[in-house]
């Protein structure tokens, strides 16, 4: 889930972290905020796949969200650079057996999702990107496994070759 998204400012950025929770095993995409952006989401998820089983929703109460995931059982993993580093906390994330939904921020994010999440999880404690974050968070939770994912919805597919490029279109 991605919060505080800034219109115009975090478009690329939102788009990016969509992406990547699409490509790296996430089944869905939260965004708090407009709906508009998910269509963009929406159209590269025709074209590449993930159209029917990655869910794309717009978020009007990130906190309810948060607070319901927690009350069915899930468990919440906010990314900030201000938490554990994920080297001392990943075995205990792996072994997670209930839905996890990930938080992302934009700007400054608010205290309460410090105290309200189970886990603040840093991926090292410097200041970098969301999309890093998110990347490196699920490479550690499959440990290499994402990168193998094929979309069995997809028009477009990539033979990945030495060199050039080898596209197979439905
Ligand atoms: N200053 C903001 C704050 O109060 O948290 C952070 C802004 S940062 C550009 C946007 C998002 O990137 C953060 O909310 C966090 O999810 C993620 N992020 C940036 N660096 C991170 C790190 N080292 N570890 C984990 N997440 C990070």
């Amino acid at each position: 889930m991605r919060i505080g998204h800034r219109p115009k400012r975090d478009v690329r950025v939102t788009t990016h972290v969509a992406l990547v929770a699409r490509a790296f095993g996430c089944s869905g995409f939260f965004l708090e905020g407009d709906d508009g952006y998910l269509n963009s989401i929406r159209g590269i998820l025709r074209k590449w796949g993930g159209a029917e089983d990655f869910e794309l929703e717009t978020v009007k109460s990130p906190r309810s969200l948060v607070k319901s995931w927690r009350r069915d059982g899930g468990v919440v993993i906010h990314l900030t650079m201000y938490g554990v580093n994920i080297i001392d906390k990943e075995s205990a994330i792996r072994e997670i057996d209930r839905p996890i939904l990930i938080v992302v921020g934009a700007g400054k994010v608010s205290r309460w999702y410090y105290e309200n999440a189970d886990y603040n999880i840093a991926i090292g404690n410097q200041p970098h990107s969301e999309v890093a974050a998110l990347a490196i968070l699920l490479d550690r939770i499959y440990m290499g496994r994402e990168l193998g994912i094929d979309f069995g919805d997809a028009r477009i597919r990539i033979l990945g070759t030495e060199r050039g490029k080898r596209v197979l279109r439905a």
